[in-house]
Formats: structure tokens, C-alpha cells, sequence
């Protein structure tokens, strides 16, 4: 497949709200050339990625990352591999690169994975797929009686793992004590309980530390992104002082090398990865096979569309060994219309991908139209992007 076209679909609710939920807008990737047609979608600030997709160089290392991939040909997984470290070399000193790289390899994986007639996980080299248990994926309400009352309704639909992030967790100890104790007695001892902080103590272990002991009396099995993305120390060293709670990180990794720091020298026991931020497919494959060997569970990060959550799901469905998935289960509107929404498929509370070639999910043009941002950037006189016509 020759690459001819790629476009960017920056497609936003009607206002954005100032709260930790991804799902407020979206940049989809399309990809077609010979005939194919592969989705894909960014994890990032759309307007910033596209322009790190047609920002005029600024010195060799700092290319458009379009100079890299129109016009190329992917027949192969290899090549695939090929053109992300070009775009890599190419662009390596535009931070955004990443984030604008993973959607385009994510639709050239669905792509590719099309024309083989194939699902993605099976050109990847697995046999089959490993239902999971999915964790309703969740931000905590501001008072404890809402937050139990959202776990209540989770576990009433038949999720057997709930996790609370976010919100106002982290005032103080007293508050954060009555969040999830609140949620413990709406889920009862049955359910499994992970509490994720995005990052708040950036790098201080001490408030970090005194948590650890409340969320063992609750026993939460994990404790997600409690410090910012690079402060490896500061993970190792919360993670010598838990007992039976366990560290979880890695969604903010940029690159495989940034994951495997985390695994290596944060020792965190979930390394969790978003296949719209770390490169796409291929890396986080690459990265599942790396925790397996280390003894680390590998989780998919996702918070926005069906799209992305079956790309995430991609590289681990295969690996029976990863048996926990992250289902966001409060998708604004825009992410439940622009693909068909998916479902937890029993009542044990574990999902499976939908059968299907590539990626298995159809984007909806009225939808992407509906949503559809219009963007239109210019600079020496010459338009370098304008929104698609749909
Ligand atoms: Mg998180």
C-alpha cells in the first residue's frame, strides 16, 4: 500500500470543560492509498499534532512529520517499524512527534491488518484473544456519597473492578479516607479497587506515602500515576513501602525507552500504556513482551473512543497472562457517536475485542462531521492544513 493521503479529524464537544476527562475532544487519523482505508487516533492536544504534521522545517531535525510518510509504501509490519523510526530521526527535536506519529501507525496497523484480512493482534503474531476483566474506568465524584453511588451503579452492571481517579482525591487524608471507603461499601470486598492521583504529588513521596497504609485497609491493588512521569526515584521508593498495594504508571510514556525506564528503575508492578501517545501498535507490542519477561502486568491506557480502546487493547488481548483492561465507562457524547460503543460482554464482567479485520471498528463520517473542528493553518502565504471536507 502506497501511502497517499492521511487526515486529521480534530473533532471537540461544543465546550470544554476544565476537568481531567480525555474524552472532551479527539484527533482521528485516516489513512488510504491503494484502495485501504485504516483509522487511527492520536492521544494529544489536536491542534498541536497537526501542526507537528505540517510545520514548516525548522532545521533538519525538525521536520514536518508528513515529509517522512507521504508517498512511502507499507506492505509489512517491518516497514511499518521503518517509517516510524524515520519520522523519529526526522522529527525527533518536535516534542509532539510522538503523540502525531501514534494515530498515523495506528491507521496504517488497521490498514495493513485490512488488507491482510487479519485482525491487528493476529498480524502481531498472537493465535487468539484472552477476554479480560474490565475496570470501570472512572474520575471520583467531589463527595464520597456520589463517588459510592457511581460504584454502586459500576458493580451493578456487572463490573467485577472499579477504578476512581482524579477529582478531588488528595485534599487531605481525612477526605481521601472517606472517597474510598465510601466506594468499598458500594462495591463490596469482592470487587477489585484502583485509585489513580494523575500525577498529583508530582515529586514529593512523603503525601504519597502516608496514603499507602489507608488504601492497604481497603485493599486497593493499585496506586496509579502518584508522581509525574519521569521521577523514577520517587516511584522506587514508594514502591519499597507497600506491603500489599501496588504502584501502577507508564500512560504518560512517550517512547518505549520512557516505559521501560519505568519498569526498570520506577519498579512499578503495572506498567500502563497508551497506544496513541508511545508510538502506536508496534512499540507497546514490543513493550508487553518486555513486561512479560520482567515479571510486569502490562494494562492498556485508554480514555477516550471504542477506536482507541481497541488499539490499545491490541498489543495485550493476545497475552493471557494480562488479564486486566481499563474500560472507560462515562465517554462523553462525542466518543460514544463517533464509533459504535462497545460493550462488557458478561456478566462476570470480563470483554473481548469484536471479531473483525484490522482494528474491528467502523468510524462514522456523520459523526466525525458533526463534532468536526475547522481548522485552517497558513504561514509563507501557503495553507499547510485545512479540516477535511466530509
Ligand atoms: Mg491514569
Amino acid at each position: 500500500m502506497r501511502i497517499e493521503q492521511i487526515d486529521f479529524f480534530y473533532v471537540s464537544m461544543p465546550v470544554i470543560e476544565d476537568r481531567a476527562d480525555g474524552s472532551q475532544d479527539a484527533l482521528v487519523v485516516r489513512v488510504q492509498g491503494d484502495g485501504q482505508t485504516g483509522w487511527g487516533e492520536c492521544e494529544a492536544s489536536p491542534l498541536v499534532s497537526i501542526a507537528a504534521f505540517v510545520a514548516p522545517m525548522s532545521h533538519s531535525a525538525c521536520r514536518p512529520v508528513r515529509d517522512s510518510l507521504m508517498g512511502e509504501t507499507v506492505n509489512s509490519v517491518d516497514d511499518i517499524r521503518c517509517l516510524s523510526a524515520k519520522v523519529a530521526a526526522n522529527s525527533f527535536d518536535m516534542l509532539q512527534t510522538p503523540h502525531t506519529l501514534s494515530g498515523i501507525e495506528i491507521a496504517l496497523c488497521d490498514a495493513l491488518a485490512r488488507q491482510k484480512k487479519m485482525p491487528v493482534y493476529k498480524m502481531l503474531g498472537h493465535e487468539k484473544k484472552y477476554p479480560k476483566l474490565a475496570y470501570a474506568s472512572m474520575l471520583f465524584a467531589p463527595t464520597p456519597e456520589e463517588t459510592g453511588r457511581h460504584a454502586r451503579e459500576a458493580a451493578e452492571q456487572g463490573y467485577r473492578a472499579v477504578k476512581f481517579g482524579w477529582g478531588g482525591f488528595g485534599v487531605n487524608l481525612e477526605h481521601d479516607r472517606a472517597l474510598v471507603e465510601a466506594i468499598r461499601k458500594a462495591i463490596g470486598s469482592d470487587v477489585r479497587l484502583m485509585v489513580d492521583v494523575g500525577t498529583l504529588w508530582s515529586n514529593k513521596t512523603d503525601e504519597a506515602i502516608k496514603r499507602v497504609q489507608m488504601l492497604e485497609e481497603f485493599d486497593v491493588v493499585w496506586l496509579e500515576e502518584p508522581f509525574e512521569s519521569m521521577e523514577y526515584p520517587h516511584y522506587a521508593e514508594l514502591s519499597r513501602h507497600c506491603k500489599k498495594l501496588k504502584i501502577a504508571a507508564g500512560e504518560g510514556s512517550h517512547s518505549a525507552a520512557m516505559a521501560k525506564n519505568m519498569i526498570d528503575h520506577g519498579k512499578v508492578a503495572f506498567i500502563q500504556i497508551d497506544t496513541g501517545r508511545v508510538g502506536g501498535i508496534l512499540p507497546a507490542h514490543d513493550l508487553a513482551e518486555y513486561a512479560l519477561k520482567k515479571g510486569v502486568q502490562f494494562v492498556n491506557h485508554t480514555f477516550t473512543t471504542p477506536l482507541a480502546l481497541s488499539a490499545s487493547l491490541q498489543p495485550m488481548i493476545g497475552i493471557e497472562k494480562f488479564d486486566i483492561c481499563e474500560f472507560p465507562v462515562q465517554p462523553t457524547q462525542l466518543a460514544q457517536d463517533i464509533n459504535r460503543p462497545l460493550c462488557v460482554t458478561d456478566r462476570n464482567g470480563m470483554f473481548d475485542l469484536p471479531d473483525g479485520d484490522g482494528l474491528a471498528i467502523e468510524v462514522d463520517l456523520a459523526a466525525l462531521k458533526k463534532y468536526l473542528v475547522q481548522v485552517k493553518i497558513e504561514s509563507h502565504g501557503k495553507v499547510l492544513y485545512e479540516s477535511p471536507k466530509i
